[in-house]
């Protein structure tokens, strides 16, 4: 018989992790984080590592980010609740999920454009009770015009620049978080802020290492 994994323990172990390395300072983050059962955009057999700081697949050649990496980008994004967010590349949904936590479910937008994969995303979010995120199949590198402007624009796969449709989606003061690179499987976390002027005010930093952003703004298939 396997044992049976205590997840909401593991969960706080790996919020106090990240808490201890200085990866989540805001309490909002926090208190996303520990809100939110990783294990439930796992796929069953990865789940005894739900909680560990990795990468994990998540089918389609597609992973979740470990949870040092999204933590990174959630306090980059310095969200506030009511604010509206575009998220790129919905993946299992829990980036979603920890997104719709800080600023309201029915703030967030988040766009897949794998059909099977955004499927997937929507049911564990309605699973875990998120079922007000909006999940949209379609090519996010063009944005989704429908719902802005957003006060953030978060990419969890790596474009070789800001497509043009990003900034002119934001809302005054708005930010992009996304990773940027000239190759197709390693960027750096770009932090945009859209000034009163209309220009991006562009800060890079921490080096990352996430799948390609495919589409028309973005990477050839
Ligand atoms: N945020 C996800 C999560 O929490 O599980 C992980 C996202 S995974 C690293 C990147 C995702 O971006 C993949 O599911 C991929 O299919 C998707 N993607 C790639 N290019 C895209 C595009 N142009 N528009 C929308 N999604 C895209």
């Amino acid at each position: 018989m396997g044992r049976t994994p205590d997840f909401a323990a593991e969960r706080k172990r790996m919020v106090d992790r990240l808490l201890a390395s200085g990866y989540i300072r805001d309490p909002r983050v926090r208190d996303a984080f520990l809100a939110v059962p990783r294990e439930a955009f796992i796929r069953p057999e990865d789940r005894d590592d739900a909680y560990a700081d990795v990468p994990l697949p998540i089918g389609r050649g597609q992973t979740i980010s470990a949870p040092s990496m999204i933590a990174i980008m959630l306090e980059e994004a310095r969200l506030r609740p009511g604010e509206r967010v575009l998220e790129i590349g919905t993946g299992s949904g829990y980036h979603a999920a920890l997104l719709g936590r800080i600023v309201g479910p029915e703030n967030v937008v988040t766009i897949e454009r794998l059909p099977d994969v955004a499927e997937w995303g929507r049911s564990n979010l309605a699973h875990v009770g998120l079922a007000s995120v909006t999940v949209v199949v379609g090519d996010g590198s063009l944005g989704y015009p429908e719902r802005a402007p957003y006060a953030c624009i978060m990419a969890t796969a790596g474009a070789p620049r800001i497509p043009d449709a990003w900034p002119a989606q934001l809302a005054p003061g708005g930010r992009i978080v996304a990773p940027v690179g000239a190759t197709r499987h390693g960027q750096v976390l770009v932090v945009a802020t859209l000034g009163p002027d209309g220009t991006l005010r562009i800060r890079e930093g921490t080096p990352c290492a996430f799948v390609p952003l495919v589409g028309e703004d973005a990477w050839p298939e």
